[in-house]
């Protein structure tokens, strides 16, 4: 660790979050001891946490007060985490009607959170500075997973408009002193990408963190134009906020010449898991019940993609409680090798509405249509939009490679063969793919109702 990381890793970024009333270093360093405590250990630690949270809810928030009431659920009874199934699930919708009952009427300061959801409509919650202090000491393990510190230089390549319009100049002095910068990744011209690309060699970062699709179309760009960051002494790329496809991380461990950390959660859920060198998806099961569910909103085996259902254990403010957070994932049986006791997720699917609806109402997930683009020669970018269950459009920007009449032959039955034979498939062929308003890439996006897309437990038909 050098002399100005272990400053801002021991005294800066340690007052700073006293400044701000967070316990984030106790949290870290209690992370730090359970995350090696056995399996069946982190299961006691979750279900004595579990009981207290909701004890916790049913005395001060009056939804839970309420909801416990009417199913006769006493908190205090709870023996096993699976008793979390006896509660109903908690709906972006439940939270958007209930919001003022899903408060807790504990005089506990929290902050008023707004997500920008794919479909327009915000999501707003509040977050206490409780869950923060988890949340950020929950990342900040993780990142020493990979010996990367709190005061390392970080490059963040972000464009959530959350981010841009709180960066005021309190956080731009916070992120100078922790040496953290921001290259707002949205809408990115090939200008943008080259300024990128000289800001990356000139800062020379410990760690990348960022959506996969803005740092492989800036590695890609820089292979293209010969600028060698393979040498910058780079230790480790983290991704978030995306679907993280396999080809993206061969580009960006090629081109940054490090290895590429999966990680996984949101404002919304929390920081629910990351991976560790050794390849295990870590969740964090200190703070965070992962579930991951059926149809019918039953528990799913490891090895079973179903919907994403988290109980975050310090969100006392404003209680998240077998929230659906509108992912798909599946869970991993077993442990990992580098030997922390902390269970594992072995995928995450993205959005359900990064799914696709068959015209015979079955689930259809991204990858699988993907898989057949992403390999196709000549294809530089792609994306898929579902219009309706019988008309999708297909976006594509190729190079002079790209064999059209074979190719589209090939793409139409791949399309057929999984959507259904009835389905009409429009092929557009564009200069670039346009990042959705909040600066993301996605590579699906189905306009097919909402409420039918997130029915993803027919995933395990
Ligand atoms: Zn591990």
């Amino acid at each position: 660790m050098g002399i100005y990381t272990s400053f801002a890793a021991n005294l800066l970024f340690p007052l700073h979050e006293k400044l701000k009333k967070h316990s984030t270093l106790t949290v870290k360093r209690d992370l730090e001891r359970s995350q090696w405590l056995k399996p069946e250990e982190i299961l006691a630690l979750q279900l004595a946490r579990l009981r207290e949270f909701l004890t916790q809810c049913a005395l001060h928030v009056p939804y839970y007060h309420d909801l416990f009431r009417s199913l006769d659920f006493d908190p205090k009874n709870i023996r096993a985490i699976s008793d979390l199934g006896r509660l109903p699930l908690l709906t972006k919708d439940i939270i958007r009607s209930e919001f003022d009952r899903l408060r807790s009427r504990l005089p506990e300061p929290v902050r008023l959170f707004s997500t920008t959801g794919s479909t327009g409509d915000p999501l707003r919650f509040n977050i206490s500075k409780t869950r923060v202090s988890h949340d950020v000491a929950a990342k900040w393990r993780a990142t020493r997973w990979w010996d990367v510190d709190i005061g390392d230089r970080e490059m963040v390549i972000w464009s959530s408009p959350i981010e841009l319009t709180r960066q005021d100049r309190l956080k731009q002095l916070r992120d100078r002193l922790l040496r953290s910068k921001l290259l707002p990744s949205s809408a990115m011209s090939q200008a943008d990408m080259d300024r990128f690309i000289a800001d990356i060699r000139s800062f020379r970062p410990t760690m990348l963190f960022g959506y996969p699709s803005s740092m492989t179309l800036i590695a890609q760009r820089a292979e293209q134009q010969g600028i060698r960051l393979s040498d910058l002494g780079i230790k480790v790329a983290f991704c978030t906020a995306e679907r993280l496809y396999p080809q993206q991380a061969d580009v960006l461990q090629r081109v940054f010449g490090c290895p590429v950390a999966n990680g996984y959660g949101g404002r919304d859920s929390g920081f629910i898991a990351h991976a560790c060198p050794q390849g295990g998806m870590h969740i964090t099961a200190e703070d965070i019940i992962v579930e991951v569910v059926d149809e019918h909103g039953q528990s799913s085996p490891p090895g079973v993609p179903g919907e994403v259902v988290v109980t975050h254990l310090y969100s006392t403010g404003f209680p998240f409680v077998r929230y659906r957070n509108g992912d798909v994932a599946v869970l991993e049986e077993g442990q990992c090798a580098c030997g922390r006791g902390l269970p594992l997720l072995k995928e995450v699917h993205g959005r359900t509405n990064d799914v696709l609806l068959a015209a015979d109402g079955s689930i259809v997930l991204a990858i699988a249509i993907a898989m057949v683009l992403r390999d196709m020669p000549g294809v530089n970018g792609f994306k898929v939009i579902q219009e309706t269950l019988l008309h999708c459009r297909l976006q594509l920007v190729t190079d002079t490679s790209f064999r059209q009449q074979a190719s589209e032959s090939t793409i139409r039955a791949a399309f057929r063969a999984r959507l259904g034979e009835g389905v009409q498939l429009d092929i557009e062929y564009l200069d670039a793919i346009a990042a959705e308003p909040s600066g993301k890439y996605r590579y699906v996006v189905s306009k097919v109702s909402q409420h039918q897309a997130g029915r993803v437990g027919a995933t395990s038909n």
